[in-house]
């Protein structure tokens, strides 16, 4: 979430989980295919046979947890062990009366336990560094996949070939069309399901704006610098850099140590500038390349500086979000939404920070894609019709009670969690059910998404809860969506700063005696003093808050004048008792005025993605050639094509069917890629896996043709004039693999896979 307010609590992002960490290969259960694409019902069965014997991934978390504790501690008592033994063997060779008998025995038991203390050190390596399956570390999972998205151009680091930029990353066609259909589901599930009004602004923000917000004074990451190089550094990176490899390097660490440091990551984002400062020392981290010593830690603002127009005299910044946008449009959007709340606005655009180390590929950039909505609702009224909808899904929770005490996430039903008061409000409950539904159907894996309260000083002071979506990769937990009750704030800023009311009103059905502060300026007095710079006086005015509007009454009263701020001037002016009434009046309201609370999911779309591929990948032998094959299990709705159209065989004939059955496709708004190459049936197949594409096209006669589901890899024969019907209906998700496989005969040649 955003994060600039105190000077200790900024904005900073998380990757808390090193202690559960736990990817890799997805185990066998999870490689089957996305439910709509099960071959049979036998893969059904065999999958739910298998879901019920093996144990979920947050028990193998626990176990994992469990195991790693009890090595460390079989591992101190063995160590000690040793160094008895070794003591004795010292002993024995300097006593003159010890026979070469004695001595050899104990050098032999000396040997033994070390043999032990080896394997167990072993042990317990491979459960802090592997991936959870104890087939890839977590570094080579990462890597094999990173790989592939680059050699298939999901995406690549930007201006390459002049050595790059940090931070920068271009997709490549697949990476874009990824991208383009999370966005469109995106738009689906939220933009449309709630009749959201969509805007589009600019990047390029003037200075007010931010400066309203609190970007330009507080938006920012404590940095370390090198001391001797000058080189920069996240405080909170290196803390966690460093706490993580002890954790996963230091077998000798006693359990507590191990505790306290797993702690320390848990709550990073709680600790203030001081606490990371003295933690730094208390550690003696150094800087990373050089060990030279460090500076303590201070703020840098991440916002990319900029100025508008030829003159340099505008300066303004690239947005660091696209939220702003819409609340300095309120007003308008209100009145477009006939004046009634609660309404929700949204907008998709690029998001620009400069970020101080950018690392971990797409989940830290300097530019990146956001998807924001704004929920404007009234404060006093956060249910939410449609919250039913969603109070029934359970999914894990980590409220901010367990994250302190040392506990796990926990699955909780969300109803029961805005009932009991851990998610203060529905409107905020319904949307964190509305993002898990949204991340589940992406293809994100639902025992490896977790939503995470903020800490007390994580969270801004007048927000009123805050939950992060986090998926778990081979980085840890990321922070993929934030999503908060950032009350009034942002509305209330603007209006500030701006001088005109970003409100509401409720109309009453009978009119109310209320007692008021009515802040009446004379416009006529203060167009004679202040001439073209009325208007923005008389707005300041009428924007005081009630406390301030009474101060300055008060200097009027005694003092005859006051000296007054107006923002939009950027100066004080001089206000006299004759240019504006201050005063309590008894009246007959008919309607009440409010600064509306809003709802902020925020998603970065990247990160996202990002997740979604880890998520998605898996290899499987390939028989033929013995090596692994690399796979995405995309849904139809995320792959990038939805059908590739291959020719048995390099024949004319087939090329001009495969051509055929291509077009028609494309007829049908089925994206699809044809591949008549020379190359053999297998690798063919192998190079759609590999991007991710959930259905292919064999073309092996001129009136039938198979049609094969990647992950089961079975396939169906069906007429050639039938089967862009059959692709789509798949790929729009209007039948399943199970469907198909009941209405079509089976292709049962051996498989050209093999
Ligand atoms: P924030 O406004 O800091 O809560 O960020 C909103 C969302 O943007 C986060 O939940 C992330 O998913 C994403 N995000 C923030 N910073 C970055 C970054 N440097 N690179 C990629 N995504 C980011």
């Amino acid at each position: 979430m955003r994060r600039f307010h105190g000077a200790s609590t900024i904005r900073r992002w998380r990757c808390v989980g090193a202690a559960v960490m736990r990817t890799g290969r997805r185990s066998s259960s999870s490689f089957l295919a996305p439910r709509g694409l099960q071959s049979s019902a036998a893969v059904a069965a065999k999958e739910r046979e298998s879901a019920a014997s093996l144990p979920s991934r947050r028990e193998k978390a626990w176990l994992a947890m469990a195991a790693e504790q009890s090595l460390r501690e079989s591992l101190a008592e063995k160590q000690a062990a040793v160094d008895r033994q070794g003591e004795a063997v010292r002993e024995l060779k300097s006593r003159s009366g010890a026979s070469t008998a004695e001595i050899e025995a104990a050098v032999e038991a000396l040997k033994a336990l070390k043999v032990e203390h080896g394997a167990l050190a072993k042990q317990l390596q491979a459960v802090v560094g592997s991936s959870g399956n104890g087939a890839l570390s977590k570094e080579e999972f990462r890597q094999t996949v990173v790989n592939t998205l680059e050699r298939r151009l999901f995406y690549t680091p930007s201006f390459k070939i002049y050595g790059g930029v940090a931070g920068l990353y271009d997709y490549g066609p697949n990476g874009c069309a990824i991208k383009t259909n999370v966005l469109s589901f995106w738009r689906q599930h939220f933009v449309l399901e709630e009749n959201m009004l969509e805007v589009d602004c600019p990047c390029v923000t003037p200075e007010i704006v931010l400066q309203a917000s609190g970007h330009v004074d507080k938006f920012t990451d404590l940095m370390v610098k090198d001391e001797k190089t000058g080189t920069c550094h996240r405080a909170d990176h290196l803390i966690k850099d460093f706490c993580k490899e002890k954790l996963e390097k230091d077998l000798t660490l006693t359990t507590e140590k191990a505790a306290e440091l797993k702690h320390v990551i848990a709550v990073l984002d709680d600790l203030s500038a001081e606490e990371l400062g003295a933690k730094i020392k208390e550690y003696g981290i150094t800087a990373p390349d050089t060990k030279n010593p460090l500076s303590d830690p201070y703020p840098f603002n991440l916002m990319f500086d900029t100025s508008i127009g030829p003159t340099g005299l505008l300066r303004g910044f690239m947005r660091p979000e696209t939220a702003q946008g819409i609340f300095v449009n309120f007003r308008d959007l209100y009145y477009y939404n006939g004046n009634k709340l609660p309404f929700a606005a949204a907008q998709i655009g690029q998001a620009f920070r400069n970020e101080i180390s950018p690392r971990q590929g797409l989940l830290r950039v300097r530019e990146f894609t956001l998807a924001e909505i704004e929920h404007f609702v009234d404060p006093e009224d956060k249910s939410h019709p449609k919250f039913s909808e969603v109070a029934e899904l359970e999914f894990l929770m980590f409220p901010k009670e367990d994250q302190l005490a040392g506990h796990s996430a926990k699955k909780m039903v969300l109803g029961k969690a805005v009932s009991q008061g851990t998610v203060n409000n529905e409107t905020l409950g319904y949307f964190i059910g509305r993002v898990f539904l949204f991340l589940t159907e992406l293809g994100i894996d639902k025992e490896r998404l977790r939503f995470r309260q903020h800490l007390p000083n994580e969270m801004a002071h007048y927000a009123a809860d805050c939950w992060d979506a986090e998926i778990e990769c081979s980085f840890g937990w990321i922070e993929c969506v934030g999503i908060a009750d950032r009350s009034a704030y942002d509305l209330r800023a603007h209006t500030e700063k701006s001088g005109i009311q970003l409100v509401a009103h409720e109309k009453f059905a009978e009119p109310r005696e209320v007692e008021k502060l009515v802040i009446a300026p004379s416009k006529k007095e203060l167009g004679l003093a202040f001439k073209g710079n009325q208007k923005m006086v008389v707005q300041a005015l009428e924007a005081m808050k009630e406390s301030e509007a009474l101060e300055l009454k008060a200097a009027l009263e005694s003092k005859g004048e006051a000296e007054f701020l107006v923002c939009t001037l950027g100066k004080s002016v001089t206000i006299t008792k004759n240019m504006v009434s201050i005063n309590v009046e008894k009246k007959k309201e008919h309607q009440r005025e409010f600064t509306p609370s809003v709802i902020e999911p925020s998603f970065g779309i990247g990160r996202i993605i990002y997740c979604l591929y880890e998520h998605s990948f898996y290899t499987r032998p390939s028989k033929a050639e013995n090596e692994q094959l690399n796979v995405f299990s995309f849904s139809p709705l995320v792959a990038p094509k939805k059908c590739t159209v291959l020719p048995l065989v390099k024949n004319e004939v087939f090329d001009g069917v495969a051509k055929s059955i291509s077009r028609s496709l494309t007829k049908a708004g089925i994206s699809n890629i044809i591949d008549i190459t020379g190359t053999s049936i297998g690798k063919r197949y192998a190079r759609t896996d590999e991007i991710g594409v959930p259905f292919a096209v064999t073309v092996d006669s001129t009136t039938s043709v198979t049609v094969r589901e990647r992950d089961s890899r079975h396939q169906i024969r069906v007429n050639v004039d039938e089967v862009a019907a059959v692709v789509k209906d798949l790929a729009d998700g209007l039948a399943t693999w199970a469907d198909v496989m009941w209405k079509y005969p089976a292709h049962t040649a051996t498989s050209a896979d093999d």
